[in-house]
């Protein structure tokens, strides 16, 4: 699951910011303790009706539950966010980065450039100069004159970009992301987000019953950052990491330590990027 799906369930972790029960009224934002960031992240949700161009199989999403179908009102975010800012105490974590990703892909909104661009403002408005903004995104919308948008936006405003890769071949592809979107077009959209700004991919391996993924299918993933890297594309590092808490599908679970470790080695012995496993 990407790292957003991380965060409405750690709402009971951030006890050192202050007044934290006042932000369950928040449409867009939330504070989250995250593994990857190693500090606090505001989490930022565009995906107010819950839906993604992706079923993981790892999703954390729980699209039962009602939902609102209102428009993003990035004026309404930017209020949000200064807001939860303003709040922050000196006993508070340092702060991170805020990070848009929410329960579906936060690429398919199509003011997200004007988002990331009053989340820069604000960050800059309230002396927070150093933490970036982040978007993490499955990539399929990056070919889009929106999504071009807001990765130029991003860009100039000194942010980063992880885009989502789960597999190097497109049935494993289909299967992991339950999509029909195809894998060379995910290369080509990597390729051109990197021209833009540098890359950082995400990586999910897990067990499904009980097994863990193929070795050819681990080879193909591998095959496939190499095709990226030897194209030129800047990859600043790769994240191996697996599933943090039981997703939706009871036969998916987390991948061991030592594995995802073994594939983190390869990705640096072989492609030559820089590569971590998250346990
Ligand atoms: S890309 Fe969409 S379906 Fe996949 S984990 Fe993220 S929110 Fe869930």
């Amino acid at each position: 699951m990407c790292e957003e799906c991380l965060v409405f369930t750690q709402r009971s972790q951030l006890s050192t910011l202050s007044h934290s029960r006042a932000y369950g009224h928040f449409t867009y934002i939330y504070p989250v303790i995250s593994r990857r960031s190693h500090g606090l992240s505001i989490g930022v949700n565009l995906s107010l009706d819950n839906r993604c161009n992706y079923n993981c199989l790892y999703c954390e999403v729980d699209r039962s539950a009602p939902v609102s179908r209102g428009r993003v009102d990035p004026e309404a975010l930017g209020q949000e966010l200064y807001q939860m800012l303003s709040d922050l105490s000196p006993h508070s974590p340092a702060l991170r980065d805020v990070t848009f990703a929410g329960n579906g892909e936060p690429m398919a909104v199509r003011c997200l450039d004007r988002c990331i661009d009053l989340a820069a403002e604000t960050l800059d408005t309230l002396g927070f100069t150093d933490v970036p903004v982040v978007v993490i995104t499955n990539g399929t919308f990056i070919h889009r004159p929106w999504g071009q948008r807001a990765l130029t936006r991003l860009a100039a405003a000194g942010g980063e970009v992880w885009i989502k890769l789960d597999a190097g071949d497109q049935e494993t592809m289909s299967r992991i992301n339950s999509t029909l979107f195809s894998l060379e077009k995910l290369e080509e959209n990597i390729f051109d987000a990197s021209r833009i700004l540098p890359v950082t991919l995400q990586s999910m391996f897990m067990k499904r019953w009980g097994r863990p993924p193929a070795t050819e299918a681990v080879d193909s993933y591998i095959a496939c950052l190499k095709r990226l890297s030897q194209a030129g594309a800047a990859i600043e590092g790769v994240q191996v990491y697996t599933v943090a808490r039981q997703p939706r599908l009871s036969h998916v679970t987390a991948l061991d330590a030592p594995s995802l470790e073994a594939i983190a080695s390869r990705i640096r012995t072989e492609t030559g990027l820089p590569a971590t496993s998250y346990a």
